[in-house]
């Protein structure tokens, strides 16, 4: 019997997991955490029995702890009834489906616990990905992809040695430093010198020499910027493909979520920028590909559907059977494959601008973006101010190389700070 924790789980990642779990016998959940919704994480705490409940807030942790008087279950709240739920006694396997850097603390707490990480939480590994890689390998724990990319990558690297193995395993090199210098002047022109000293820190030998990651290209594909000036909320929220929380929705109209996938591709595979591509495959039925040094490629396929890599994660190294859509190649047709346009959308562009400076420049990224599409979503931004937000965000900040957390908390907090000042009516 494996014990798991589900972080976030009564959102779109977190729901998914706990209807894996009901189609497996030998696995048990032993803590769950949520943000506000009390009432479905009373629902879940009584189907699934979990020795912890933790809530976000205080009195809503009181409640449900009063609504669950008749059970063993215990409430808990805040940060440290997070962390108390990622590093519970007994718990193997930590599944890190919050939404945003919230996940980063917990995270840590669980690694540092000795527990194998489920990840989904992706924003976690964006801004800090150095910190918990780093403390993965000092535990010896499992870093699980759940994004369905980089499990698809994953799956595809079964049997093969590649510099970030230890996803498991790891061979100890980081490159988490930022190049510190003022990315204003950087941000027009692809590319950094930055890059080009890191890639020949990669070593030649490994024999994954291309990520490939496939991108739906989401609800605006083929639109140009003038055909994005005026999408509603509604309009964003339509994914073709895909049925998700709402941030990484927007993340995906936008493209910033390949950016952040690519930023977390580096992390996870130990695989450089300049080998991290991203090809628009409409169809979402190639999840994602790796290239060998012999020109072999190989890809992971697949219905759209996200339990199949929660699925993984969780049964890894072993395969289970599970229900679902099969593929149907005659009735498929054709899979297509194109550039992105990262002129139009230039949140993809300046991932990999951010993630080659390093530091704490995807700190700045993915706090500007949360941001923004927090914004977005209330209807105080429009969709292009999400982008426009972020290189703005960026071109504020001088990164400092090899954060430690405090310094990652603090370039999220000063990310904020110089935002509310921007927008504020005496601003800038
Ligand atoms: P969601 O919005 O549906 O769910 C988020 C969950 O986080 C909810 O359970 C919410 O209660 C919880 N949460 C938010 N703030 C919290 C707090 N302060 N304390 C405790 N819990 C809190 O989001 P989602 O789509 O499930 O995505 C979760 C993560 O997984 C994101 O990082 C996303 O990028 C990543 N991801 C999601 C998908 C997908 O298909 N949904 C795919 C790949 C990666
Ligand atoms: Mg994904």
């Amino acid at each position: 019997m494996k014990s798991i924790a589900v972080l976030g789980s009564t959102g779109s990642i977190g729901t998914q997991t706990l209807e894996v779990v009901r189609g497996q016998r030998d696995l048990k959940v032993a803590a769950l955490a949520a943000g506000s919704n009390v009432s479905l994480l009373e629902a879940q705490a009584r189907e699934f029995r979990p020795a912890l409940v933790a809530v976000w807030d205080e009195a809503r942790a009181r409640e449900l702890q009063i609504a669950l008087g008749d059970t063993q279950t215990r409430a808990v709240s805040g940060m440290g009834g997070l962390c108390e739920a990622a590093q519970l006694s007994g718990v193997e396997t930590v599944v890190t489906a919050i939404v945003g850097m919230i996940g980063i603390r917990p995270t840590l707490s669980a690694i540092e616990a000795g527990k194998d990480i489920a990840l989904a939480n992706k924003e976690t590994l964006v801004t800090a990905g150095h910190l918990v890689m780093g403390k993965a390998r000092e535990k010896g724990v499992r870093i699980l992809p759940v994004d369905s990319e980089h499990s698809a990558i994953f799956q595809c690297l079964q049997g093969q040695e590649y510099a970030g193995r230890g996803v498991a395993g790891g061979d100890g090199h980081s490159m988490q430093d930022g190049c510190g210098r003022d990315i204003c002047s950087e941000l027009a022109h692809a590319g950094s010198g930055c890059a080009d000293a890191k890639a020949k820190q990669q070593g030649g030998s490994a024999p994954l020499t291309r990520i490939i990651l496939t991108a739906s290209g989401g609800p605006f594909r083929g639109r140009k910027r003038e055909g994005l000036r005026d999408v509603t909320v509604a309009d964003a929220l339509k994914h073709p493909n895909w049925s998700m929380g709402r941030k990484i929705t927007v993340d995906s109209a936008t493209m910033v979520n390949k950016g952040l996938e690519v930023m977390e591709a580096r992390w996870l595979f130990g695989v450089d920028f300049d080998r991290i591509q991203v090809v628009v495959h409409p169809q979402s039925v190639i999840h994602s590909m790796v290239e060998f040094a012999d020109g072999a490629v190989l890809a992971q396929l697949g219905a759209p559907d996200m339990k199949l890599p929660i699925q993984y994660a969780l049964t890894y190294p072993g395969r289970r059977p599970m229900a679902g859509e099969r593929l149907d190649f005659a009735g498929i047709g054709s899979l297509t494959f194109e550039e992105p346009d990262m002129g139009t959308f230039g949140g993809l562009a300046l991932a990999y601008e951010a993630g080659r400076m390093g530091g704490t420049m995807p700190t700045v990224y993915n706090a500007a973006n949360e941001w923004a599409v927090a914004g977005f979503l209330r209807g105080e931004l429009p969709f292009l101010g999400i982008e426009e937000t972020i290189r703005a965000a960026m071109c504020a900040h001088r990164a400092a190389a090899n954060p430690d957390l405090d310094a990652i908390l603090n370039a999220e907090r000063e990310t904020y700070e110089f935002l509310v000042a921007s927008h504020s009516p005496t601003g800038r």
